[in-house]
């Protein structure tokens, strides 16, 4: 645990609600931090209060998922959902990430069936 998490311990990254004590029926989720232009894991008062902090970051709703922004380094970074280790610097190559995504979930054959026809 570094230095940095310690000053967090005690309260909510979003509402700054104290916390329980320790961990114990906190939820971890995935905080922005603007600053660092990093994401860390962190401990919410609730899954709700988690829920609430990511809605700052929606842009939109697209074929069923949630679209996340972030400025980070001086980009937009769009994301498929907020979760995501992986991103894109334009919402159209996100959305086709999205549509890509239920393709390959109907079937992994087909897609093998089509690389070899090259
Ligand atoms: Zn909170």
């Amino acid at each position: 645990m570094d230095i940095l998490m310690e000053n967090y311990i005690h309260t909510c990254p979003y509402c700054r609600g104290r916390l329980n004590s320790w961990f114990r029926g906190n939820f971890k989720g995935r905080y922005f931090n603007a600053k660092l232009n990093t994401f860390r894991i962190k401990y919410f008062c609730t899954e709700k209060c988690y829920k609430d902090y990511k809605e700052n970051f929606i842009v939109e709703d697209y074929n069923n998922n949630t679209i996340f922004c972030v400025e980070m380094c001086g980009e937009k970074r769009y994301m498929p959902y907020f979760e995501a280790n992986y991103y894109f610097t334009n919402i159209d190559n996100c959305k086709k990430r999205i549509d890509m995504r239920g393709v390959s979930v109907v079937s992994r054959d087909v897609l093998m069936f089509m690389l070899q026809q090259y």
